[in-house]
């Protein structure tokens, strides 16, 4: 049942990156929200958005982040002895207790990741000001794209304030002028994706195209540029990815990491994220325990903030990566506009449930009193970062127009009895 695309204007053809429908959009200068018609995926909001604004903010996040990761962000006074907490600090303690994982994966998230996105992106931001066009810019683009996801100082600002207020609750503490320079620098890198209309940087690095309506189309994965079918597998003429019609072995590179994520599930809510050692008395601390703290000390919404961050993201990360999987194999075409757009939900609040695992990075340098109290990391720790990242691995890996595709195969399929159900001509082979 052939159809044509969605035609607003003549100006842009989009591929959506969530079901595979290509959609004509108005031109890159008109103002507002444009969604893909089989979906909802937001696929351009330009509204409020432009170059100037986010390159202000980048510049600004960029220059914040050295101060942030090198002053001290936290003090506590204890019985005369003044302890103090840093990003640096924080890596440095991890390391020394031979909490390698934690203190490698902190440092790339917290210290190295959005170095080099806000360096990335303000020097592509820079360079469209300027009107010059070098070769590394779409790739340069994607890159900096591309590590908005695991470039994380947002959720490291509330795994802080989280690490704050437990510790304010028993001990007088300080916010030095490394936490503002951190709170400063994370409230503007969230402004900064909210004013970026990539869109429009895509286009003006190279013109989006519309190709011919008879011919198989591709789109690149990374900047939605549309391109005949016969280029696959050459790099994309904007950003340098490799043109592919999926992401290569999506369903069994997402199990695999579905899988690990669920084993490590068990013992990082089993064993303790934290020791405290006070007086010779030890007391772990699992996640339950936090959250049971959280509450004795009154600390209600901290308490749903960590259970939701901990406990019922990453499983719901895990269930519904396997319903996606369980749906493509049994070809299921129920659903599909609500498991995409749970799948749009999984893909972004995956990295807010680091909070905890920074929580606990920061307490480890600020609660260090020798015999009389301090505070130790513990495995559970390792094993809870470890599910974090495989299930960000795995919603990354995933492709969520597989079920799209599964869908068009399923037997006895009518097409125009579901609305859910993507018009054939407007698929991106
Ligand atoms: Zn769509
Ligand atoms: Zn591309």
């Amino acid at each position: 049942m052939a159809q044509r695309p969605l035609r607003l204007s003549t100006a842009m053809t989009l591929a959506c990156r969530d079901c595979g429908t290509l959609v004509e959009l108005p031109a890159p200068d008109t103002a507002g929200t444009s969604y893909c018609p089989v979906c909802a995926h937001a696929l351009r909001r330009s509204a409020g958005r432009g170059v100037a604004a986010a390159l202000a903010c980048a510049l600004t996040t960029f220059a914040l982040l050295w101060p942030a990761n090198l002053l001290p962000m936290m003090g506590v006074t204890m019985l005369g002895m003044h302890t103090q907490s840093g990003i640096f600090t924080s890596v440095q303690a991890l390391w020394d207790g031979h909490w390698v994982i934690i203190a490698v994966l902190t440092a790339l998230f917290v210290m190295v990741l959005p170095f080099v996105r806000f360096g990335l992106l303000s020097g592509v931001l820079l360079c469209v000001k300027a009107g010059r066009r070098p070769r590394w810019l779409g790739r340069a683009f994607r890159w900096s794209l591309w590590l908005d996801h695991w470039a994380m100082p947002d959720v490291f600002l509330i795994g802080c304030l989280v690490g704050y207020s437990r510790v304010r609750a028993f001990l007088p503490t300080t916010i030095e002028a490394g936490g503002w320079c951190v709170i400063a620098a994370a409230l503007i890198a969230m402004i900064t994706r909210a004013s970026l209309d990539t869109h429009a940087v895509w286009h003006w690095i190279e013109t989006d195209r519309t190709p011919p309506a008879d011919q198989p189309a591709i789109a690149c994965a990374a900047c939605s540029l549309v391109l005949p079918a016969a280029r696959q597998g050459h790099r994309c003429p904007r950003c340098g990815l490799r043109l592919r019609a999926r992401k290569p072995h999506a369903t069994t590179r997402t199990a695999m990491f579905v899988i690990a994520g669920l084993i490590l599930y068990l013992p990082a809510n089993f064993f303790p994220m934290n020791v405290d050692i006070q007086m010779g008395q030890i007391t772990p601390h699992r996640i339950a325990d936090g959250i049971q703290d959280l509450i004795n000390a009154h600390l209600w919404w901290l308490a749903v903030l960590i259970f939701v961050t901990s406990i019922a993201i990453p499983a719901l990360k895990l269930l519904g990566l396997t319903w996606f999987l369980f749906s493509i194999r049994r070809r299921s075409r129920r659903h599909l506009r609500l498991k995409t757009r749970l799948y749009r939900v999984i893909n972004e609040i995956g990295r807010w449930s680091n909070v905890d695992v920074f929580t606990v990075a920061v307490f480890l340098p600020l609660i260090q009193f020798g015999a009389l109290a301090h505070t130790d990391v513990a495995v559970g720790s390792v094993a809870f970062m470890l599910v974090v990242v495989c299930t960000m691995v795995a919603s990354r890996a995933f492709d969520p127009r597989l079920m799209w595709d599964a869908a068009l195969e399923a037997p006895n399929m009518h097409a125009s009895a579901r609305n859910e159900s993507p018009p054939q001509a407007e698929y991106a082979s």
